[in-house]
């Protein structure tokens, strides 16, 4: 589907190292440096989704897990 350009549709998960197709995509904020209408996204391969999520759970930001599918960009 590439059509030449350098920016590729493909979404590839957040974890350092893994190149797999992600599935899910995790908004989440860092309420001490987010304003409240932020949100960062990372995204995540169906094998790092929980590991990702942990993460920030374990610093309690809030999140929302999506499928990549309803990701604008
Ligand atoms: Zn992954």
């Amino acid at each position: 589907m590439s059509l030449g350009g350098e920016a590729s549709r493909r979404f590839e998960c957040s974890r350092a190292a893994c190149t797999q197709e992600a599935s899910w995509g995790i908004q989440w904020r860092n309420p001490k440096i987010h304003s409240e209408d932020r949100r960062k996204t990372w995204l995540a391969c169906d094998e790092h989704l929980s590991m990702l999520r942990d993460f920030l759970e374990a610093r309690s930001f809030p999140l929302t897990v999506v499928g990549v599918s309803e990701l604008d960009g």
